[in-house]
């Protein structure tokens, strides 16, 4: 039985987008990456910036947590599931104008993004090709590669406030660090964002595109978040891990990959308590081996 409030929202989400759209209980696990992760109270996916920011409003009105979700490429969501509703982000509209500044709803798909720009000569996007995700959630977990960052090239994001109002801000205001900005503290949700690029030439930028992908080939394929965690100062997470001998460790269906010991698999049937609990070992092996608290990249959601 699910609990009066959650079943207000139920109600309003379906008169505002109809029943069909507005799932209960549906399974995480199949909108994660790593393919683990229970059930959500409620479940819909946002096709445009306008349903997303209805929906989450919504859910607010109704004293509920509301979680985005975009490729959960960057999430450990619990087995337990999430409690309030779950926003899956499909909001994918894009505009170029001039002086090379691009528009992107936060669903966007990072590579999409970065093909389209190299097509219109928009040059500075081209790292985005190799990282799986939206844009809402890069810009949220500043994700880039060693060199380039999503917050050099952010001209602004406009984002729902906590309080339900629609703000721009400008990048001093989004705090962004390493892996980090104000919005992973505020839960704020980006509802699309501004980029400033540099003309180039199609050509360039793709010969640019297909070097950020070649350097990728040696990471370990299949399901995974990328690297689990942050690397330390002038260090690097999977050196250390690797040094603790944990290269192929495994509990359950998960296992720190033997090719990179910052990437955790699901090899088939983990559950996210596997996850966690390798995440766990390999941070206490570094701790007692090293001294160094490894920080996590990756995201707990939900119950734990
Ligand atoms: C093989 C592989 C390689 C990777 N390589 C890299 C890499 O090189 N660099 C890098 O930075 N990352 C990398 N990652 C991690 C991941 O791709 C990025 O973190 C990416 O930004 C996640 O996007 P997502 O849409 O899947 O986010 P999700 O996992 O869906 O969400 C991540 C977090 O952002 C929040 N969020 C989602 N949408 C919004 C929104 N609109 N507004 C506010 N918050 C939001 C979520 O609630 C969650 O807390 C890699 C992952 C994989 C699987």
């Amino acid at each position: 039985m699910m609990k009066p409030d959650i079943e207000l929202l139920a109600n309003r989400l379906a008169e505002a987008f109809g029943r069909a759209r507005v799932k209960r209980n549906e399974i995480l696990a199949k909108h994660c990456n790593w393919r683990v992760g229970g059930p959500a109270d409620l479940f819909f996916r946002a096709n445009t910036a306008e349903e997303l920011v209805l929906a989450a409003r919504l859910a607010k009105e109704h004293g509920r947590p509301v979680t985005v979700l975009g490729f959960g490429a960057n999430v450990l969501v619990s087995d337990k599931g999430i409690r309030g509703l779950v926003i899956l982000n499909r909001a994918q509209r894009t505009a170029f104008g001039p002086d090379a500044v691009v528009q992107a709803d936060s669903g966007t798909n990072l590579a999409v993004l970065a093909k389209q720009a190299a097509q219109e000569g928009v040059a500075g996007l081209e790292f985005l090709i190799g990282i799986p995700g939206t844009v809402g959630a890069a810009v949220a977990v500043n994700a880039g590669t060693r060199t380039e960052w999503i917050s050099g090239i952010v001209r602004r994001a406009r984002i729902l406030t906590s309080e339900g109002a629609v703000r721009w801000l400008a990048p001093h205001e989004l705090d962004f660090a390493y892996r980090n900005s104000r919005l992973k503290r505020t839960g704020e949700i980006v509802i699309c964002a501004e980029f400033q690029g540099k003309p180039d030439s199609p050509e360039r930028i793709e010969q640019r595109m297909a070097e950020h992908l070649r350097v990728r080939q040696n990471q370990p394929t299949g399901p995974s978040t990328g690297s689990v965690f942050k690397n330390p100062d002038g260090d690097f997470a999977g050196r250390l891990i690797e040094a603790c001998g944990l290269k192929g460790l495994r509990i359950g269906g998960a296992q720190i990959a033997e090719m990179h010991a910052n990437f955790i698999l699901n090899t088939g049937g983990a559950q996210a308590r596997d996850m966690k609990a390798l995440i766990e070992r390999a941070k206490t092996e570094v701790r007692r081996k090293f001294g160094v608290e490894l920080e996590e990249e990756v995201r707990y959601l939900g119950e734990w």
